[in-house]
Order: C-alpha cells, then sequence, then structure tokens
C-alpha cells in the first residue's frame, strides 16, 4: 500500500484534480464526482467492521452523497414473464430472434438482453415459455447471468462482487425450498449455457440476493432488481443519517438526513422507520443475517418515541409497557413506571389481530368512521405513539378533507381540528425516527397547512383574530410551500 490505491476498488488510482483528498480508478472516477462536485464520503476497511462509509467534510441535511448507476439489473429469480429489455408485462407479441424469449418489441432485442442473448445463441439454446401470465422459472437465472457476466465486461464491479456476502450456508438450511429451486433453475440452467463452476454461480447469486435492491417500477411492469456495487458497502443503522432515493432512471442517489460531521460513519437504513424493532430486527435477521444493536434497537422505547409500547392495565396507571430486552424477541414487557408485567403472547396477539382490522376495514363503514372507531376501541391498550396507531393517524390525515363526506369546505370546525391534531401528530412521530426528507410526511404537511388556513380565515371571519394575522398566515404558508418545492426540485434536477 503506498496510498494511491482507488479508494473504492485498491487498484492503482489518480489524485482527485479538485478536492486532492481522494485516488481513483479510471472505474471509479464516477463513484466519487459528477460535473466538477465530489461527493462527500470514502470508504474505509476493518476486519471487524468489513467495509464502511465516512464523512469526508461536514455535510448539509439534504446533501448529495452518492449517485450510482446499476451495474446490472434483471427479473426476479421467481417472475411471470416480463420483456427481458424493459421489463414490461402487459404485451409481449415480439419472440426474440436470437433467444425466443417473448419480448414487447423488435427494439428491446438490443440493450440489457444483449447479454444473455449473445450467451444463448452461442450455446444454441432456445427458450420455450408457454404461459405469459404464470411464473416461469426460465426467468430464473437471467439476472445472475448478467452479474456472472460482468467478469469480462466490468472485471472492476466483478471484482466487488465477490467481496460481498452472501450468506450461502443460511439461505441452503433456513430455507430449503428456495434453495433447492435455485440449484434447478439457476445453477444447472447456467451450467449448460456458460462456462462457470458451480461454486461461483452459488456465490454470485447468494452475494445478488443480499446485496441487490428492489426496483420501482411503474405499473404494467415486472419486478425487478438492481446491483449497485459502491452503494452495497454502506452500512444499515436504524436511525440512519442518510435517505436513499430511487430515480425513474434507476440511479440511486443517497443524500442526507441530518448534519453529518466529518469523520462520521454514513449509515443507511434497510428496514422501514416506522415499523418497531420487534418486527425490524427479525427482518434484518432473515434477510442480511445480522442481529442489529444499533442504539435504537437497544433502547427499550426506540429513542423515547414509544413507538411499540403498550399502556399499563394496572388501576390508574396506564403508563408504557415496553419489552425489558427489545433485542430478546422472548423478553419480558414491563410497565415503566410501576414495573407490573404483560405477556408477550397478549403483544403478539393485539398487533396481528389490529394489524389484518387495518388492512382489511370493514367497506360498510365510512373510512374515516372505521378507523376513528379502531383508535378509540385500542385507546386505552396501545400507547398513542404505538406504530398501529401511526397508520392510522397517516390514513385519517389524509381521509379527512379529500373524501365525499369529508370535504374540507363543509367539515364542521371539531373535524377540521381533528384533522390538524392526526396531521400533527403523525408529522412529529415520523420527524423523530425518520428525520429530513420524507415524501409523506410533506405532503401531510401540505394538508395541515391548508386546513389551518381554513381555521384561521374562519376565525378571522368571525371577529376572534384580527385580519392581519390571516395575512401573516398566508405568507407563511406561501413561504413553506416554496420550502417543499425546493425540495421537491431537488429531485428532478438530479
Ligand atoms: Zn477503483
Ligand atoms: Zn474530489
Ligand atoms: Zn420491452
Ligand atoms: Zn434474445
Ligand atoms: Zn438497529
Ligand atoms: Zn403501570
Amino acid at each position: 500500500m503506498n496510498g494511491n490505491e482507488c479508494y473504492v476498488c485498491g487498484c492503482p488510482g489518480i489524485i482527485c484534480n479538485i478536492c486532492k483528498q481522494i485516488y481513483f480508478c479510471s472505474y471509479h472516477e464516477t463513484s466519487h464526482k459528477r460535473n466538477e462536485y465530489c461527493y462527500p464520503y470514502k470508504i474505509n476497511q476493518s476486519p471487524e467492521a468489513g467495509h464502511y462509509y465516512i464523512a469526508t467534510r461536514d455535510i448539509q441535511p439534504m446533501e448529495l452523497i452518492l449517485m450510482e448507476k446499476p451495474a446490472v439489473t434483471g427479473p426476479y429469480t421467481k417472475t411471470r414473464p416480463q420483456c427481458l429489455g424493459c421489463a414490461k408485462t402487459s404485451a409481449l407479441p415480439h419472440l426474440c430472434q436470437g433467444c425466443n424469449y417473448p419480448l414487447c418489441s423488435q427494439q428491446c432485442e438490443h440493450g440489457d438482453h444483449q447479454v444473455e442473448c449473445t450467451i444463448f445463441q452461442k450455446a444454441g439454446y432456445k427458450a420455450q415459455v408457454k404461459n405469459l401470465k404464470a411464473e416461469d422459472p426460465l426467468y430464473a437465472a437471467i439476472t445472475v447471468i448478467r452479474l456472472l457476466d460482468l467478469r469480462d465486461s466490468n472485471p472492476t464491479a466483478y471484482e466487488h462482487l465477490l467481496y460481498l456476502e452472501h450468506h450461502n450456508d443460511h439461505r441452503r438450511e433456513d430455507e430449503p425450498d428456495l434453495w433447492e429451486y435455485h440449484q434447478r433453475h439457476v445453477v444447472d440452467f447456467i451450467k449448460q449455457v456458460m462456462e462457470v463452476n458451480e461454486d461461483e454461480i452459488n456465490q454470485i447469486l447468494g452475494a445478488m440476493f443480499t446485496n441487490s435492491i428492489d426496483l420501482e417500477l411503474p405499473l404494467g411492469y415486472g419486478r425487478a432488481n438492481g446491483f449497485y456495487p459502491v452503494y452495497a458497502f454502506m452500512n444499515h443503522n436504524c436511525r440512519s443519517n442518510t435517505k436513499t432515493f430511487k430515480l425513474s432512471d434507476q440511479r440511486l442517489e443517497v443524500r442526507a438526513q441530518v448534519f453529518i460531521r466529518k469523520g462520521e460513519e454514513i449509515s443507511t437504513q434497510y428496514v422501514q422507520s416506522m415499523k418497531p424493532t420487534f418486527i425490524r430486527r427479525p427482518m434484518l435477521s432473515n434477510k442480511w443475517y445480522f442481529e442489529c444493536n444499533c442504539e435504537r434497537c437497544t433502547d427499550p422505547t426506540e429513542c423515547g418515541s414509544f413507538i411499540s409500547a403498550l399502556l399499563c392495565k394496572s388501576v390508574k396507571c396506564g403508563g408504557p409497557v415496553v419489552p425489558e430486552d427489545p433485542t430478546d424477541g422472548e423478553s419480558t414487557w414491563k410497565c415503566l413506571v410501576c414495573s407490573t408485567p404483560i405477556d408477550t403472547n397478549f403483544v403478539i396477539q393485539i398487533v396481528s389481530i389490529l394489524t389484518s382490522q387495518i388492512e382489511n376495514p370493514d367497506r360498510r363503514f365510512d373510512p374515516v368512521i372505521y378507523f376513528e372507531k379502531l383508535l378509540a376501541l385500542y385507546s386505552k391498550v396501545l400507547h398513542p405513539n404505538h406504530f398501529l396507531n401511526y397508520q392510522m393517524k397517516e390514513k385519517l390525515s389524509i381521509f379527512y378533507g379529500n373524501i365525499p363526506n369529508f370535504n374540507l369546505k363543509t367539515m364542521t370546525r371539531p373535524l377540521l381540528d381533528r384533522k390538524i391534531q392526526v396531521c400533527s401528530d403523525v408529522i412529529s412521530l415520523s420527524q423523530l425516527l425518520d428525520p429530513g426528507y420524507h415524501k409523506m410526511r410533506e405532503k401531510i404537511k401540505g394538508e395541515l397547512n391548508k386546513t389551518q388556513l381554513v381555521t384561521v380565515k374562519s376565525d378571522v371571519d368571525k371577529g376572534y383574530i384580527p385580519r392581519e394575522r390571516y395575512q401573516k398566515t398566508l405568507i407563511e404558508m406561501r413561504n413553506l410551500q416554496l420550502e417543499r418545492e425546493k425540495f421537491a426540485n431537488l429531485f428532478s434536477n438530479s
């Protein structure tokens, strides 16, 4: 090591002429800068922590930290037929002249599909896709073939792939059926069309499973994932300091969520932040095979949010009931005020019953009435900040004012006040656990503002408050609106 190695891959590099801090190889130049803007991170490595991101300077909230194009995208291993050019599922009338896979048009023979098509042609393989509506294992190997092809087309990205965790031993044990499916439809299939050994196929397949990201495709498209080799080195934290955005052209953008000091680790969030620890941790360990012991996971109150708390049933107590050890799924739950325990099974039962009531609302009721009733029904059992209360309030903050029986213009004052209350509750709780830009929260802030405007106007009309107050509110609202647009523009310009 002489200090001139590329900051991502360790190959011989040249120093950046702008920041004079980072060495990069020709392949990783674009991971460090774009249009004369140096991304403010570097990647360190240690035997204990593996690869991790460090801020190279102070980073302001919403600043861009990384933008990456996927090295490979492709269908899930289990999927119904989709165009191998553009992922459309709706109409696939064209059969590829090279390999016989159904595509939406001749144009889609070129581009991404060329990778496997060339390989299929060399091997003399022609696909026979029979039913366009049913899941078909002939799609299982496509993305893995594209990843294996990086070995020749992009050796640095391929080397990355080989560094990454694959967790094959765990997966073979935990999901024997899926493992079997992959052996037949991915490993055995690829061995027939490419020269590559079984271990390598499994390693790439495992790395894909652990490190790929779901792509957000519009309706009429199939399910696909993307591999972002540089992003893959960023570690998870349940209260991460960045936010990841998937752009419509499949680029990935990582932006600071809060102020990040130079030298601090930069982290990402793999699971939804508004889910409680007893849901997040098992998800992390099932998919990524690690036990998260971050600050939030080890705190029974989840950073003071009480998002998983129930309420104590002892006479006159009503204190928050939380798990004694949140990292133990079998932990006892106890009241923080009077220490009265409650049965863990009761917690599980409440959550599963209410989840199903939220997901399958009784259509005979107006949704506002339905969710208000549920909230009231559970108000003595669940902490006001409980994540299921949060979910219901999030729905209500939109329903109030936007559905036929609850039109903003005709809503009574108590209903307007109720809308303001649910919006405020949702905004403050999500702000605590998920600060920075948040699409849904921005929408709810808009709902809150327009409701406040209506109430202020009515107070002015009734002479309760002076007219200047209304003018002032209008200006405040306009400024908030501009602020929101500024955020929205950030994403359309980049
Ligand atoms: Zn490099
Ligand atoms: Zn630079
Ligand atoms: Zn297509
Ligand atoms: Zn083809
Ligand atoms: Zn955690
Ligand atoms: Zn109590």
